[in-house]
């Protein structure tokens, strides 16, 4: 489809990226690290076939865990464009809602308090849990060290109503002579947090190139679909065709592949590519398997899982996002479908602050060995 080369090819995706104000949040590269005993402790774990499917893999983490800011995790890519924009437009405080303990907010919260911004977050309650570590504990207890003001909205489910609970809050500041930035979580509006991870790609395919890896398989946690929109288009835009599959922790797949092409389609318009450039509908690969019970729940399988990861790898893994990544790949080579597969890369999207907002009995029937 395209006839330059790949250097080529960074180099014009690097120029488009500096388009965009960018205020500087991150520490990258992230590295990009071989797990060398997983393979092994799921051969172990698993039976048959998918013994011998485990042992045939090398898997590789792409640590976006570390990208530094406040504990890491891909927000921080994210709101470097939010972040420019908003102090591009000489903004003096950022508004934001999402879940209680989301870690956009979190993130938020930190790279507002590096900037000299005032910051305030609306949280909702979109996992019925009234644990006290829940509701005081983990990103929560972040957000305070930050100074960051928090406010509450009352109801589940009630995306366009918090929305305007936020608007009407950063107005009314407005009003008074402030000069508020929203950063919408969810609204399809223009994807610039994806920016963050168009960049993320660019890294990728550099130390992809560098390590002479042969990833057949990346994988990355869909949420919002930001980030799997980012990485996807930005692969693709260079030319990588490797598959990427999202790994649905909020929607059901059907719904969740609309909203990831419908971003990678705004995103494109961003950027101005050609339709020719932008990811095709077949290309948006969604696997809801690891998603029950919902949203901010883990099955036991995650949980035992987010073990044999912590255990085999000493890397930590959250509930909510990086464990069900883990563990919809762990089940996709255990269920033989990773036969394609040999060499397999997880983007690590963080959420470790989230671990401490749960008590013990709440994230695993913990054994005391492996
Ligand atoms: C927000 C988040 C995700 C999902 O990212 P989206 O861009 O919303 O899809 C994944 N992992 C962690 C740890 C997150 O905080």
């Amino acid at each position: 489809m395209r006839s330059q080369t790949l250097p080529a090819l960074m180099k014009s995706l690097q120029r488009a990226l500096a388009d965009f104000p960018r205020a500087h949040l991150t520490h990258a590269p992230t590295p990009l690290e071989k797990m060398a005993r997983l393979p092994l402790a799921l051969s172990l774990s698993a039976a048959g076939a998918g013994a011998e499917a485990a042992q045939a893999c090398a898997m590789y983490v792409k640590r976006d865990d570390c990208t530094g800011l406040a504990l890491g995790g891909n927000k921080a890519r994210q709101l470097e464009f939010h972040l420019g924009e908003a102090l591009a437009r000489n903004c003096d405080r950022v508004f934001s809602t999402a879940a209680v303990q989301s870690n956009h907010l979190r993130t938020l919260a930190a790279a507002a308090a590096a900037f000299g911004l005032e910051c305030h977050l609306q949280l909702e309650p979109w996992v019925n849990n009234h644990s006290e570590p829940y509701h005081h504990c983990g990103n929560v207890l972040l957000n305070r060290l930050f100074g960051a003001a928090l406010h509450h909205y009352p109801a589940d489910q009630d995306e366009a109503g918090a929305e305007q609970a936020l608007a009407d809050l950063a107005a009314a500041h407005a009003a008074r002579g402030g000069k508020p930035y929203i950063i919408p979580l969810r609204r399809m509006g223009t994807p610039l947090g994806a920016l963050g991870y168009v960049a993320a790609a660019l890294e990728l395919a550099q130390q992809i190139e560098q390590q002479r890896l042969p990833i057949e398989l990346l994988a990355v946690a869909s949420g919002s679909g930001i980030t799997h929109a980012g990485l996807l288009s930005g692969l693709r835009w260079l030319g990588i065709t490797i598959p990427v599959l999202g790994v649905c922790v909020r929607r059901d797949a059907a719904q969740q592949r609309r909203q990831v092409l419908q971003h990678c389609q705004n995103l494109a318009d961003l950027l101005g590519w050609q339709h020719e450039n932008a990811v095709a509908a077949d290309d948006v690969w969604v696997d809801d398997s690891a998603l029950a019970p919902g949203y901010g729940a883990a099955s036991a399988q995650v949980k035992q899982d987010m073990l044999l990861v912590a255990r085999s790898e000493g890397l930590l893994s959250d509930p909510v996002y990086s464990g069900k990544t883990f563990s919809c790949v762990l089940n996709l080579i255990r269920n033989g479908g990773a036969d394609r597969f040999r060499h397999i890369a997880i983007l690590h999207t963080g959420g470790i602050p989230g671990l401490f907002a749960h008590r013990e009995e709440r994230l695993a029937d913990l054994p005391r060995s492996g």
